[in-house]
């Protein structure tokens, strides 16, 4: 028996394509774990991506260019034939993506319903190109089957494995084209981002119908079992579902669709080499880092991490020149207004916290607004006394992770983590700190600062250990696992 071809479906392909002086495409590499991890599936697979490419393409059949011979990145060895380029029109990609990915799912979901538009327009914008997902994924599964059908593999059911909060609408889609055209797959969808609760997700209008399309799927995926909570309330309560919360299961039109909490892990051993191998962080002796690496997005607390800090400085002056607060801020969907108010209220505070406590030769606060590499990070991550990781809300927060991979346990540093990002549930080792409560903060900095040897190579062992065992790998064959635990077609009842 082979293994079954997987159909990966997310937003953005696993690597951009962008046009050279000549109007030529040509591939670049996107760093990520998850590509990482899942790229190398569906090339021994002989599966699909299926995804938007980052570029308004000449024409739906413009050619994809298969990877240059001198790419060595993860997605060198995806052939173009399986790439499934979604094209869609600008008129309709910006209400879909700036307009109700953006603008309504991602506050929403982040349980910040005052942050969300709710737009009947650029809905219809999102169920559109949901659509065109769809259809495309549809033309990968009848490829694939087409080819396993040739080959006499009538038992084998490819898996159809749609990504995150841009395509909650596409499983139904898929599935219902399959019924009627008798197509076999297993679908499941995983949600990276939070999954808010009943009284927040009622106030979208269109609940139903995006709960609805997810339960498309046979497997749906969440960081914790708190999102899968969540989730099966509002089945249960919008929609009538019979609901197992003791297994994690519910039904709809008498289908049983599993919910599991499947936490994602980081490429762990190449950061913690990227950590052994990085060059020395230049600083004085005595100096210590505090550092902050987020997108500059309003889920993740930037703003109250930096009045924290300022607190710092006042209760505990014995930090004046001793200790630097280093934020890297990612630019990020710029064109959005929430983001550009957030970017000048940043501005505005750490000028001010700049000026009232900068000396002739230290300031407190170094901010990059841009975007470094992961090897530069290493370097930063490995040489911080703290680490401090404080969003508001965030699905699983990967930063985190990462530190814990690069440090050098001679003299590890200390991880600072909001209970609202996913990874606070299983990193209990660090110092977990409400990010609402600005003079907490600025105590539990001051005691991550002062933390004693013993206390923060304990710690760090154990959260090390953690996170080596749960790594992406891991959790890739979780959820390959899971799947191939699921019967195998459509009417999975039957
Ligand atoms: N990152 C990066 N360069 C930077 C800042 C961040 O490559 O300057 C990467 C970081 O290594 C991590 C990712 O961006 O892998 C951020 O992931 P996370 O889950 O923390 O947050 P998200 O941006 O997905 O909300």
């Amino acid at each position: 028996r082979i293994n079954s071809p997987m159909i990966v479906v997310s937003n953005r392909l696993p690597f951009i394509l962008k046009r050279n002086q000549d109007g030529v495409l040509e591939r670049h590499h996107s760093a990520g774990g998850l590509v990482t991890a899942v790229a190398p599936v569906v090339i021994a697979n002989r599966g699909t991506w299926v995804g938007w490419p980052g570029i308004q393409m000449n024409s739906e059949s413009e050619a994809i260019p298969e990877a240059s011979a001198d790419d060595k990145s993860p997605t060198s060895g995806l052939k173009s034939e399986q790439v499934e380029c979604v094209t869609v029109a600008k008129e309709l990609f910006d209400p879909y993506y700036n307009g109700c990915c953006n603008g309504t799912f991602w506050p929403l979901m982040h349980s910040m319903p005052d942050r969300a538009v709710f737009s009947a327009e650029t809905y219809d914008a999102y169920r559109k190109v949901n659509e065109v997902f769809a259809q495309r994924t549809v033309m990968a599964l009848k490829k694939c089957l087409a080819k396993l059908d040739a080959e006499g593999h009538m038992d084998v059911a490819p898996l159809v494995w749609i990504h995150d909060y841009q395509l909650m609408l596409a499983a139904t889609m898929v599935r219902r084209a399959c019924e009627e055209e008798g197509l076999r797959c297993k679908m499941s969808f995983f949600h990276h981002i939070p999954f808010p609760a009943w009284d927040i997700m009622r106030l979208f209008p269109w609940d139903d119908e995006i709960l609805e399309g997810i339960l498309g799927c046979d497997l749906v995926g969440f960081h914790i079992d708190d999102y899968c909570i969540n989730f099966l309330d509002c089945c249960q309560r919008r929609l009538g579902c019979r609901v197992d919360r003791t297994r994690f299961l519910l039904e709809l039109d008498g289908r049983t669709i599993h919910v599991k909490s499947l936490p994602i892990g980081i490429p762990y051993d190449h950061f913690a080499e990227m950590g052994r191998s990085a060059p020395k962080i230049l600083k004085e002796k005595n100096q210590k880092i505090i550092l902050g690496v987020d997108r500059l997005d309003y889920t993740k607390g930037l703003v109250n991490r930096v009045k924290a800090f300022e607190r710092l400085l006042e209760k505990h002056p014995e930090h004046v020149e001793k200790v630097t607060f280093f934020q890297v801020a990612v630019p990020s969907r710029q064109d959005v207004k929430e983001y550009q108010q957030l970017k000048e209220e940043m501005d505005q505070l750490i000028g001010r916290i700049n000026g009232r406590f900068s000396k002739p030769n230290w300031s407190p606060i170094r901010y990059i607004f841009g975007c470094i590499s992961q090897e530069q990070l290493s370097a930063f991550y490995r040489d911080s006394a703290v680490a401090i990781v404080t969003p508001l809300r965030d699905g699983m927060n990967l930063v985190a992770k990462e530190f814990v991979a690069c440090q050098d346990l001679s003299d590890p540093g200390v991880l600072m983590l909001s209970p609202f990002a996913g990874a606070g549930g299983t990193m209990q080792e660090a110092l977990i700190v409400n990010p609402y409560e600005l003079d907490d903060v600025a105590e539990k900095m001051h005691r991550a600062l002062e933390m004693p040897f013993d206390e923060r190579l304990l710690r760090m062992k154990h959260l090390q250990r953690r996170e080596k065992l749960n790594d992406v790998n891991f959790w890739v064959s979780s959820f390959l696992q899971a799947m191939g635990m699921l019967p195998c077609d459509l009417n999975n009842n039957a």
